[in-house]
């Protein structure tokens, strides 16, 4: 309950705020979706974080999704803590970056991974390397799936079906979304129509393996597997972005309940998050025959300084070797308790809502979905949210000791570090943070 206060990250925030935009370096982490000061945090351990006046919150975001461990897991610590010791970068190859290669090789289909330091970077690469691979252009991808803030990607969906999008940013020139086609998730004739108008132009395909960047809207059962075959039919390339899903959603490296290990693979696919262990490390992987093609075995060109950093790369191993069948079946349990209870205390609180989940990811919708009752199916369901009510149940949470991801469209994220302590702190706040929810203005 706030036993500090909030001084320290007020006058830490005023001081962000005068030297870098919005005082933060990502605007994830900015309040303004639900008001207030972002809580600066100085410390974490398992699943608990301390912020700079002393303030403790079970952590619902862990890095939004790398801290699968929990925080400042003592083994993974320790070899991080040993490979410092050797030295942090050499620009040369060393024996983790070929060891975690291996490790991700082993558990997810690609034949081969390249290295890079972030999950944009990942798709950028695997978007270069399927149109220098097809010799084509145009790249297809769902309104509401984030992949970094890559130029091509930041397109908005256009109305209507396949329409050439418009950028979602100024600074993204319209010569750089021109080509890229934004479709409506979920939505396998939107899909067949596109590939039908442009099919011998589309490069390839990317997805979020099960999107969570606009609340977790998972696929509808076969929906990749049409997607893959769709590109296959085209001679375009599948590019599933398991960045967020990738060693989180499920003990597989990417999102296998969908038919992924049974009969079709993505011929590309982009990884990050968990795989760097909380430190800056993503990777694009995918056929032998397409990863050939890059630099300097192929023509198409794809480099990084810090790419394969070995700090980081000691970390990502870490984490993975640590990360069981054991561990996701934990984590699994704490995240159906959690999501249970949301949805009871906002259900007996009358807040009209829907819970929706991918393997461990989970989140919550605030208001009746869009067109099919009960179920968030794309990006125009999800936008149909009352934010208001999740500004007042974030706060309400905050205020007793839980630390949400401050936008109604981000996943809860949880922990093999979110123990009996964490799990009922969170369940002791959920009423009263329904109530709040409840009486927020406009809430329907
Ligand atoms: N792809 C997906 C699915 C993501 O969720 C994210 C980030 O949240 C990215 C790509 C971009 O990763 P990064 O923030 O490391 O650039």
């Amino acid at each position: 309950m706030n036993p500090s206060g909030t001084g320290a990250s007020a006058a830490l925030f005023e001081r962000a705020r005068a030297v870098t935009p919005g005082g933060v370096n990502s605007p994830v982490r900015a309040f303004d979706a639900v008001g207030g000061t972002p809580r600066f945090i100085r410390s974490a351990q398992g699943a608990w974080l301390t912020d700079v006046d002393g303030n403790e919150y079970v952590d619902l975001i862990c890095s939004w999704g790398p801290m699968l461990l929990g925080h400042a897991h003592p083994g993974v610590q320790a070899e991080v803590a040993a490979a410092v010791a050797r030295g942090t970068s050499y620009g040369t190859p060393t024996e983790p970056e070929v060891a975690l290669a291996e490790e991700i090789v082993a558990r997810t289909p690609v034949d081969r991974v390249r290295f890079v330091s972030s999950g944009t970077e990942a798709t950028m690469s695997a978007i270069r390397l399927a149109r220098g691979f097809t010799g084509r252009d145009v790249v297809v991808k769902f309104a509401g799936c984030y992949h970094g803030h890559v130029d091509s990607l930041l397109a908005q969906a256009g109305s209507g079906l396949a329409t050439l999008s418009v950028p979602g940013t100024p600074g993204v020139p319209d010569s750089s979304t021109a080509l890229t086609l934004v479709l409506p998730y979920n939505d396998r004739e939107a899909v067949a129509a596109a590939f039908a108008e442009h099919g011998p132009r589309i490069a390839c395909l990317v997805t979020e393996a099960a999107p969570g960047n606009m609340g977790v809207v998972p696929p509808e059962p076969g929906f990749n597997r049409f997607l893959s075959e769709t590109c296959a039919r085209h001679g375009a390339l599948f590019v599933s972005d398991e960045v967020m899903t990738g060693f989180r959603a499920t003990r597989l490296g990417h999102w296998g309940l969908d038919g992924a290990v049974e009969g079709w693979r993505p011929d590309l696919m982009t990884f990050g998050k968990v795989m760097g262990g909380g430190f800056p490390a993503a990777a694009f992987g995918g056929r032998a025959d397409v990863m050939a093609y890059l630099a300097p075995e192929g023509p198409v060109y794809q480099a990084g300084t810090l790419s394969g950093n070995p700090v980081a790369t000691t970390a990502g191993l870490a984490t993975l070797r640590r990360a069981t069948d054991e561990v996701y079946t934990q984590l699994a349990a704490t995240a159906e308790v959690l999501r249970t209870a949301t949805g009871e205390a906002l259900t007996a609180a009358g807040v009209p809502h829907v819970v929706q989940s991918a393997g461990t990811m989970f989140s919550v919708f605030w208001g009746p979905s869009g067109a099919t009752p009960g179920r968030v199916r794309d990006f125009a369901d999800a936008s149909t949210q009352h934010v208001a009510a999740y500004a007042a149940f974030f706060h309400a949470m905050l205020d007793r000791g839980v630390h949400l991801p401050p936008s109604a469209y981000e996943t809860w994220f949880v922990s093999a570090a979110h123990d009996d302590r964490a799990v009922q702190t969170v369940l002791d706040a959920l009423p009263a943070a329904a109530r709040a929810a409840a009486s927020a203005e406009g809430t329907p």
